[in-house]
């Protein structure tokens, strides 16, 4: 008798582990696919809006049924907090090309730097990460500037690598220390 109810006892604990990696497989992949910061058009202004989903949120949504989307930050906050989020269809249809991380990528795929000519390369998380350009001769790490930003910034910047954008940076910040050999080739812009 004793063992017959031991038997059922496993039998349902190894029933409720295996249904709690059956609905935790869709929670985790719910988690990955809404990470991280997004660019959307904003349906009020129609101009482009940083925004961050909750994960963690649409996780535990896709846990227990669907996953529900929320957003927990955006760039038009504190000001518009009260909004619709009517924007998170957006997120919605197209969760992969609206993320910050991958619009960058696409960017700087295939260009190589305006100084060393060399390519940018793929974007990875724990390298260096390539700088910009901008009209006004000064470099800027692509993290340091803000996501809504990103669109216009794409149109009027150009391409830099890491090392070309430290050394840019050193010449502007300390001209005095900087001499240009004069048989080296002449930086073009
Ligand atoms: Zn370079």
């Amino acid at each position: 008798m004793t063992v017959s109810i031991l038997t059922i006892v496993i039998a349902v604990l190894v029933l409720a582990a295996g249904l709690f990696v059956l609905r935790a497989i869709p929670g985790v992949r719910a988690y990955f696919k809404f990470r991280g910061k997004r660019l959307v058009t904003c349906p009020e202004t129609h101009k482009a809006a940083a925004v961050d989903v909750a994960a963690r949120e649409a996780a535990l949504g896709a846990f227990f049924n669907e996953p529900t989307l929320r957003l927990v930050e955006c760039s038009r906050w504190p000001e518009r907090e009260n909004c619709g989020q009517d924007c998170l269809q957006q997120v919605e249809v197209d969760p992969e090309n609206c993320l910050v991380w991958n619009l960058v990528s696409k960017w700087y795929e295939g260009k190589n730097c305006v100084f060393c000519h060399k390519p940018i390369g793929p974007l990875h998380h724990l390298d260096h990460a390539p700088a910009l350009l901008g009209p006004d001769s000064k470099t800027a790490e692509w993290k340091q500037v803000r996501p809504e930003e990103l669109p216009e910034i794409f149109a009027t910047h150009r391409p830099v690598c890491w090392n070309c954008h430290v050394t840019e940076s050193f010449r502007r910040l300390h001209p005095e220390l900087v001499t240009d050999r004069p048989f080296e080739p002449r930086r073009t812009m």
